[in-house]
């Protein structure tokens, strides 16, 4: 269509897929196919499109080695250019781009309906644990939900081979690796500041704690949670009990690195 001018001038680029392919007789009257024989297992193909091949190798070819078939799909998710792909509307001349898009956005969906039954690699699945931990303890969701099936639904939809942790695994593992990882990078970081003040505040949480927050405020005002107190066995939080805290807290940073702010009146005392 409109890049069919553009193609006929330099002929249409070689695509890599026939790497894996053994190009047999251009078939007469196709609009320039040729036969192929798959090199793994040898199907043979009278007419073949790229699209075809690659949808061979990468959900159907019994025989293909699996650094190919991760090429394969690699070169489907990213739809990368190959020049010689079926979809005509692959051009890349700036007067079809819009019509590029469009085809791309088809052919992903296409995609996405394969690609979601491989299985999900290691790497990917941390990533995805770490974030689904990070939302868990951020946006203070109920950790039942990780087992409630229309959760689980909603993330098989989105990717069916990712298995979700059980609550277990998220609160006793994923949650406690989160924190660490966190608590690392703020010591790193408290670390190498002086002249920091620290701030606390109190307050009572949904499920009727007393907690103490105690923050290091650093020169370029950045604030990082240093630790959280539960103080509910404690019967009255007065100036002296809250004084006796702090000092405990600024001895174990070094008062030299410290001035102390407060948020709660009942700080002044302190
Ligand atoms: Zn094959």
């Amino acid at each position: 269509m409109s890049s069919s001018s553009l193609r006929k001038v330099g002929g249409r680029p070689i695509s890599k897929i026939w790497e894996w392919f053994v190009k047999g007789d251009l078939v007469p009257n196709s609009k320039g196919y040729y036969s192929a024989t798959c090199s793994f297992c040898e199907y043979h193909w009278s007419t073949a499109k790229v699209a075809k091949l690659k949808k061979h190798l990468a959900y159907e070819c019994t025989k293909v080695d699996s650094d190919t078939k991760i090429s394969i799909l690699m070169m489907l998710t990213n739809n990368c250019d190959d020049s010689e792909d079926d979809s005509y509307d692959t051009s890349t001349t700036s007067t079809t781009k819009s019509k590029k898009r469009k085809s791309n956005d088809r052919s992903q969906t296409h995609i996405d309906d394969h690609y979601e039954n491989f299985p999900t690699p290691l790497g990917k699945e941390d990533q995805i644990n770490k974030v689904l931990a990070k939302m868990f303890v951020c946006c203070n969701l109920p950790f039942a939900l990780i087992e409630h099936p229309f959760f689980i639904e909603f993330v098989k939809t989105l990717r069916a081979t990712y298995n979700l942790p059980s609550r277990w695994v998220l609160t006793e593992t994923l949650i406690i690796q989160e924190i660490s990882r966190i608590n690392l990078k703020v010591n790193r970081i408290i670390n190498e500041e002086n002249n920091m003040t620290i701030a606390f505040d109190g307050w009572t949480n949904p499920t009727g704690q007393s907690i103490y927050d105690y923050c290091l405020i650093t020169e370029d005002r950045k604030e990082y949670l240093w630790c959280s107190k539960d103080y509910s066995n404690v019967p009255h939080h007065t100036g002296a009990f809250l004084g006796d805290e702090i000092i405990k807290i600024v001895d174990n940073i070094g008062p030299e690195r410290l001035a102390v702010s407060d948020n709660a009146p009942d700080a002044r005392v302190a």
